[in-house]
Formats: structure tokens, C-alpha cells, sequence
């Protein structure tokens, strides 16, 4: 039901082949001194890694969301903090390239797919994450320009990236709130100010920063689609493809921790034999594979969906919800598998119970992932 074409694979394995070849030699290194991976970026650039979902019209590769999926899994099996890189710059573009006009889709786009502009999604806000209609950011029409104000926190890539999709309040007074809220592409300068870098549990080498907007203009121009009071519906279907990405994420770390545990489970002797002889080491490590199989097939179905245009936010959110839980908990096993050495720096399983918790977190907690699908399971099933 899953299988990829022969392009499909050759993509996966391309980046597999990258990862394994120019990532994962350098990854603990760069994750345990926070260092972000300049060099390894500028390859991605050079194998068009920015323009993955780009439309080829717009420069990109016009890859779908089924290999996206596949794509990401593979980076996070060897550092979830690269697919951070790509995830909300692609993002921003299917933004933009869903929703923008033909004019701003001509004058972002092949410069975000190739990377010479790097993106990413400006929501959140020191007071409003799971809440978005509770922004407190401002847009306010002055002539042919916008004048913004306000404060965005938690922004991937607010340091290195230049180009933003912003959200923000058009009308702070609209009933119901999100009728009033708009999405702008911002671009660094003058009052555009990246105030602070979060020091972050996990996800290191990779800047989430604090963004401050005082008196920021933006060319009336830059409003995505041209018209306000859209901007939260667009940012909600660019979500659906966030939470399929972030449940291939919660994939790839979860057999990374899985591919671990096996390997370790063979070469560890106690009471005379290798530690996978042990039964208790053996229903962890059959619960492992059982949760991460599971999760690969929910990823696979909702990218086909997506794939296809049909609505799919309660079948992403089953992804994200599941996925993320899996990686948590692979995390967890495997750190126990590995014993006392799972909590020193010299294994990576140390790294991914540092990130899995990130994935229950970010593009909608696992919390409100439960109500988008309780939700939808009502309206989908209503009782005449
Ligand atoms: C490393 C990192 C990177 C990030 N990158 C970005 C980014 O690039 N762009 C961006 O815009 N944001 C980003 N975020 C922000 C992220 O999306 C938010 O942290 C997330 O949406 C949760 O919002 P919050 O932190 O405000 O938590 P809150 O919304 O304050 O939630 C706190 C708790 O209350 C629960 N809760 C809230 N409302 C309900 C409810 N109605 N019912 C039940 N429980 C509820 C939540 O599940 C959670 O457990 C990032 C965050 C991190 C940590």
C-alpha cells in the first residue's frame, strides 16, 4: 500500500547517503558544543535540500508529501536538529506558494528553494503558543505599507534565517478573533530585532530565538494572498503538513534509539550472555519495533492524503500524536537497554531523549492534538 516509486527511493536514499556520509561523523560533536552546522547547510543548499516541496515551477524539486515524509525520517534517524533547519523554511514556502499570489510566489520562491533565502514560521508569542487567536502582534495599515509591533517567541531559525511568515492582528477587535488575523512575509531590517537565542534542553545547534517587532514596515505587498483576515486559515493548513513532518521526525528518532538498542542489545554480556537473551530486553525491544512500524504506516497514510488534497487534520494529528508518544518512548527504552552508559555523552541514545520530548510540544502540543481529533471524530460522525 506504502511502496515508493523508483523516484521516491532514489530521493530517500540520496539523502540517506548525505546524512550518513556528511552528517553523522560530525552530529555529536556540533550537538554537544550547540554548534550550528554551517558547512553542512551550505551542501544542503547546493543539493537543493531547501526547495524539497517547492514547486519545480518556483525553482524547487516539487517533492510530495509522502517522500518529504520518508526524507525527514531518514535525517532524524541521524540529528533531528537538521530537519529543524528545512522544516519551518518549507513551511513558510508552502505557505506562500498555497496561498500567495503569483507575484509573491515569483519573487520568493526559487530564492527560498535555493536556500539563498532561509525561512521560516513567526506564530507563537511570549503569551499565546496553543492559543494563536491570543497573538498580540499588530499590523497596522498606513498607506502602502504596514507598520508592525509586537514580540514573536521560540522562532526557528530567527537568527539564521532572513525571511518570515509572520502572524499577525489586522484587526485586533474581530469577532470571532482569527477573522482578524493576517499573514505577512517579513524580511530582516530596521526594527526587526532578534533580541535573544533560547538555551534549549535538546534540538541543539539550531537557534530559536525571541523576534521584537517595534515600528517594523512591511510593503502592503508582502500580505500573503493580498487579502486580510485570512492569515489563520492558512497557517492552519500549512500546520497539517508541519504535523506530518513532525510525526516523520518523531519516526526517524524513534528507530534511531530502536536501530541502537538492537545493536547494543547484542554486544552487551551479562549473567554470560549477550543482553537480548534476556526476556525482559526482548519485549522491549519487540515494543519498540511494533510502535515504530505502526508509526511509519500512520505518516505514510496521512502524506497520501494530503497528497491526494483531501482534508487531513485528524489523520496528521493521529500521526503527530502517536509518532511523537513512539519516540518518547523508544527514547526511554533504549536508554535503558543501554544501562548506565544510555546516560553518559559516548552513545547518541543520551541526544535523542534529549529531543524526543521537543515533538510532543512543537506544532501543536500532544494535548491539543487530542482535541483536533476528538473534534473531528464528532464532525465527521454526526448523530441526525
Ligand atoms: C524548540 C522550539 C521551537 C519552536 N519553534 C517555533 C517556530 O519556529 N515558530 C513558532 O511560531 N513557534 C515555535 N515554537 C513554539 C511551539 O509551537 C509552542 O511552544 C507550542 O505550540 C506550545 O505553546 P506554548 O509553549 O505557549 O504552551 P501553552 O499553549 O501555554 O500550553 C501549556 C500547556 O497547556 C496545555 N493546553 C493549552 N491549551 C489547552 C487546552 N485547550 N486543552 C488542554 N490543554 C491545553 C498544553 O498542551 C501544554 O501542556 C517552538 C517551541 C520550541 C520549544
Amino acid at each position: 500500500m506504502f511502496e515508493l516509486s523508483d523516484m521516491q527511493r532514489a530521493a530517500v536514499a540520496a539523502v540517506r547517503e548525505f546524512m550518513q556520509r556528511e552528517v553523522k561523523p560530525v552530529a555529536s560533536e556540533l550537538e554537544h558544543s550547540n554548534t550550528y552546522p554551517q558547512q553542512i547547510v551550505e551542501q544542503m543548499k547546493e543539493l537543493g535540500f531547501f526547495g524539497f516541496t517547492v514547486p519545480q515551477a518556483y525553482g524547487g524539486l516539487g517533492l510530495d508529501t509522502v517522500t518529504y515524509a520518508a526524507i525527514i525520517d531518514e535525517i532524524c534517524r541521524v540529528w533531528m536538529s537538521i530537519s529543524g533547519i528545512l522544516n519551518s523554511h518549507l513551511i513558510m514556502a508552502y505557505t506562500v506558494a498555497q496561498n500567495g499570489t503569483e507575484e509573491q510566489k515569483r519573487r520568493f520562491l526559487p530564492k527560498m528553494a535555493s536556500g539563498e533565502w532561509r525561512g521560516g514560521v513567526a506564530l507563537s508569542e511570549p503569551d499565546a503558543g496553543s492559543d494563536l487567536q491570543a497573538i498580540r502582534t499588530v499590523a497596522e495599515r498606513r498607506g502602502d505599507q504596514y507598520i508592525i509591533n509586537g514580540t514573536k517567541m521560540f522562532i526557528t531559525n530567527g537568527r539564521s534565517g532572513n525571511t518570515f511568515a509572520l502572524l499577525a492582528k489586522t484587526d485586533p477587535k474581530a469577532q470571532p478573533a482569527h477573522k482578524g488575523i493576517s499573514l505577512f512575509i517579513v524580511q530582516k531590517g530596521p526594527g526587526f530585532v532578534v533580541t535573544r537565542d533560547l538555551d534549549k534542553l535538546g534540538y541543539k545547534g539550531l537557534d530559536t530565538c525571541e523576534l521584537v517587532f517595534d515600528n517594523f514596515a512591511v510593503p502592503a505587498e508582502n500580505l500573503i494572498g493580498g487579502v486580510e483576515g485570512r492569515g489563520f486559515a492558512m497557517i492552519m493548513s500549512g500546520l497539517e503538513l508541519g504535523r506530518i513532518n513532525v510525526a516523520a521526525r518523531g519516526v526517524g528518532l524513534a528507530q534511531a534509539a530502536l536501530d541502537d538498542a538492537i545493536r547494543y542489545s547484542q554486544q552487551r554480556v551479562t549473567f554470560g550472555k549477550p543482553i537480548w537473551q534476556h526476556q525482559a530486553i526482548q519485549l522491549k525491544l519487540a515494543d519498540m519495533a511494533t510502535r515504530v512500524r505502526a508509526s511509519r504506516l500512520l505518516v505514510a497514510a496521512a502524506a497520501q492524503m494530503k497528497d491526494k488534497g483531501e482534508r487531513c487534520d485528524l489523520e496528521a494529528g493521529m500521526a503527530k500524536l502517536f509518532c511523537t508518544e513512539t519516540a518518547m518512548f523508544c527514547a526511554e527504552e533504549s536508554m535503558r537497554i543501554h544501562g548506565g552508559y544510555g546516560y553518559t555523552k559516548e552513545f547518541d541514545v543520551e541526544r535523542y531523549y534529549r529531543d524526543a520530548p521537543l515533538l510532543v510540544i512543537g506544532e501543536g502540543t500532544n494535548e491539543i492534538q487530542r482535541l483536533i481529533i476528538a473534534r473531528q471524530l464528532i464532525q465527521r460522525n454526526p448523530v441526525a
